[in-house]
């Protein structure tokens, strides 16, 4: 007889799962740590997410101060995606993701979506731009 490495109920035979970290594991345990795994990807994917649309939209604005045009559409457009994908993750699942993420973590991940966005708004409509004309000293 085999023990459930997590909930300790006996296993007979064929009747076990090895779980990613190698302990013998119930089939219930099993579905259930796949899961809770799963989540805290899909939770720190959101916090990435969030990362991602701070970095691109640095990236768009300082696309549009070089004059990049199209570039900074598309890197502001990629910007955009990350912080809709961040905010309907904490919209939809955010009972699910509560206990997975710490409220710093929530904070920082919205807050880089904010500023992300607020960076791609400025750089699709033309400020980052203008204000590279103007540290070239061209009329704006
Ligand atoms: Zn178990």
């Amino acid at each position: 007889m085999t023990a459930c490495g997590i909930c300790g109920a006996q296993l007979a035979g064929a009747d076990f799962l090895y779980n990613a970290q190698g302990q013998p594991s119930c089939s219930r345990c099993a579905d259930r740590t796949d899961l809770a795994d799963t989540d805290r990807r899909a939770a720190g994917n959101i916090v990435k997410a969030g990362w991602a649309s701070l970095g691109a939209g640095i990236a768009a604005f300082a696309c549009g101060m070089m004059f990049l045009g199209i570039i900074t559409w598309l890197v502001a457009a990629s910007s955009i995606v990350s912080a809709v994908f961040c905010f309907l993750g904490f919209g939809r699942d955010s009972q699910r993701f509560k206990n997975l993420l710490t409220d710093g973590q929530r904070a920082t991940a919205l807050t880089c979506s904010v500023i992300g966005l607020l960076f791609s708004a400025l750089a699709v409509l033309g400020v980052a731009t203008l204000i590279g004309l103007r540290l070239m000293g061209l009329p704006s």
